[in-house]
């Protein structure tokens, strides 16, 4: 590695150590966020708007939504719909799409 890769490597590592905190928190969906209030994203299902959404029910949560790309065992995961960004497992948003019932069923047992 010459010099000048180096120096690169090394101020890449120092910008990271840095900001670690800003790296982490941006993998993470609020509910502020534009894309998430777009398609009305609670943290925990029980919050859901049931006003806007009456077809809502608590049961559908994200851990057997069909774009949880996490395990269903786990607190929270990465989801399709916001480009891999991590949801709460007990979260929903608008575009919820039920898993089909086998997975579904393997996920409440965990849960
Ligand atoms: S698309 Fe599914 S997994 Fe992603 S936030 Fe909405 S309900 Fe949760």
């Amino acid at each position: 590695m010459n010099v000048h890769r180096r120096q690169i490597v090394f101020f890449s590592l120092c910008s990271l150590s840095a900001f670690p905190g800003a790296v982490f928190a941006a993998s993470m969906v609020q509910e502020s966020d534009a894309l998430a209030r777009t398609l009305a994203y609670v943290a925990d299902t029980t919050r859901a708007n049931q006003i806007d959404y009456p077809s809502h029910t608590t049961d559908q949560m994200c851990r057997v939504c069909t774009s949880f790309q996490g395990n269903p065992k786990d607190s929270s995961g990465p989801c399709k719909v916001y480009g891999g960004r991590v949801v709460s497992a007990k979260g929903w948003c608008s575009a919820f799409e039920r898993r089909p019932q086998s997975d579904a069923n393997a996920a409440n047992a965990s849960s």
